[in-house]
């Protein structure tokens, strides 16, 4: 499929119907698989042969969707995982154990700062965040003799910091790491991480690529461009002999497949957060539409990042794809096409006027969560970041007043209309 473009991609990559097959993919929804010989089970298990034989470890349905998504990213392999949060876990524990470090753009989302800032750190791998905006000397600097990855969104949620791959690349590769990227917010319909330096790409499936708000999923997909052997005294798990399966050496036996080999033989094996078969065919749907939906996102935050600019009562907007935003120029170097639905806002009554106003709105629904088909707000200093003073919060790099607003894909001007309305 690769030498299609992607909005073929999004249709047909992944699925091939033999003859008299059916047309679209089926869910196999089959915890296991029947072998007609014990020995050839046998080969299964120690990854001599491959074949399905348990859905933790493997499904035909998750593969095939897998497989698309590896294929709208450029890669050379992939795999699914229950949810965002997973896919990032085990991006990062695949290649780094108790002792280590890794080096993260500070502008994160909430749930993957928690899990690097204290989860993984309790099981003995140290995040240092670094500004997004440093210098390159400065990112230079956060690097340890035991860094083994470096991390970032290609744009933050709910910062919308655009992520500057050239910088970040450089310094990864130089440090001799590869760079794990998180493409969630653009999709690989505005931006393919690969083409820009990153090695391993990362998504919470639950935003765009589902776009239904249906299932919570996650997705992982290797470049196969970094060279695990070349370093391979900093990664020993890909390079030297796993005991659990009989001494394989995944480098030497799966090439550019070690590093999603080893993310499913070990870590799915052992840890077993699948996706469902049954949100993998959902998620399979909504791919469909992907190269349809997210231009219109971005068109409709246009428009409405525009009205609120005009707007008499609004103190700012952020909208990367407008001229005059902070990372407008790094949005037009790696996603001249569009950046993403999501916007953020303040108004000159503060937070409380911020609380009013969502409290007014009809259409725009008030949800945890971004990036699917329907209009929603969320204000991260009532809702996910509660907890935080003001202070915390500015820290947090989250004003107090930012209205999170993921614009969905119905009219812009009923969009419009609600915050009018709301702001009246
Ligand atoms: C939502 C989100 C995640 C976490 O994904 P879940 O599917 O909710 O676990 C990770 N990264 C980004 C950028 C997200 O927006």
């Amino acid at each position: 499929m690769s030498s299609y473009k992607i909005e073929t991609k999004c249709i047909q990559s992944g699925y091939e119907p033999g003859n008299g097959e059916p047309r679209i993919l089926p869910i196999y929804q089959s915890t296991t698989f029947r072998y007609t010989s014990s020995e050839q089970m046998g080969r299964l298990f120690d990854l001599e042969e491959s074949g399905y034989f348990y859905t933790r470890l493997q499904n035909p349905t998750n593969d095939a969707v897998a497989a698309k998504i590896c294929d709208l990213e450029g890669g050379v392999a992939a795999m699914l995982t229950s949810s965002g949060q997973a896919a990032n876990f085990y991006a990062i524990m695949n290649i780094a154990q108790e002792g280590d470090h890794i080096v993260c753009a500070s502008a994160l989302y909430g749930g993957t700062y928690n899990l690097f800032a204290h989860t993984i750190r309790k099981m003995g791998v140290k995040a240092t965040f670094v500004d997004p905006d440093c210098t390159p000397e400065e990112l230079d600097a956060a690097f340890c003799e035991n860094t083994k990855a470096v991390f970032g969104e290609t744009i933050a949620n709910p910062a919308l910091v655009v992520f500057d791959f050239d910088k970040f690349a450089s310094a990864a590769h130089k440090h001799g790491v590869p760079l794990i990227v998180d493409n969630t917010f653009a999709t690989p319909v505005n931006c393919r991480p690969f083409e820009w330096g990153a090695d391993i790409v990362t998504h919470s499936t639950t935003k765009y690529m589902d776009g239904h708000a249906a299932c919570v999923g996650g997705a992982i997909v290797d470049s196969g461009n970094f060279d695990w052997a070349a370093h391979a005294d900093k990664f020993p798990g890909l390079t030297t002999p796993d005991e659990t399966y009989h001494g394989i050496v995944y480098t030497e036996k799966f090439g550019k497949g070690a590093y999603i080999t080893k993310a499913t033989a070990q870590l799915m094996r052992d840890l077993g957060s699948i996706q469902s078969p049954q949100n993998a065919f959902l998620l399979n749907i909504g791919l469909e539409t992907l190269h349809l939906r997210v231009p219109r996102h971005c068109g409709n935050a246009i428009k409405a990042a525009r009205y609120l600019q005009n707007h008499e009562k609004v103190a700012w907007v952020r909208c990367p794809s407008l001229p005059g935003d902070k990372y407008y120029d790094l949005a037009q170097k790696y996603m001249p096409d569009g950046t993403c639905g999501v916007i953020t806002f303040g108004l000159k009554g503060g937070r409380d006027a911020a609380v009013e106003m969502m409290d007014r709105l009809k259409l725009i629904a008030i949800v945890t969560h971004v990036a699917d088909a329907r209009s929603c707000v969320l204000h991260p200093a009532s809702h996910t970041h509660r907890q935080m003073n003001d202070q915390e919060l500015i820290e947090a790099g989250v004003q107090p007043d930012l209205i999170r607003f993921s614009v969905g894909i119905e009219n812009a001007e009923d969009i419009i209309a609600d915050l009018e309305q709301a702001l009246s």
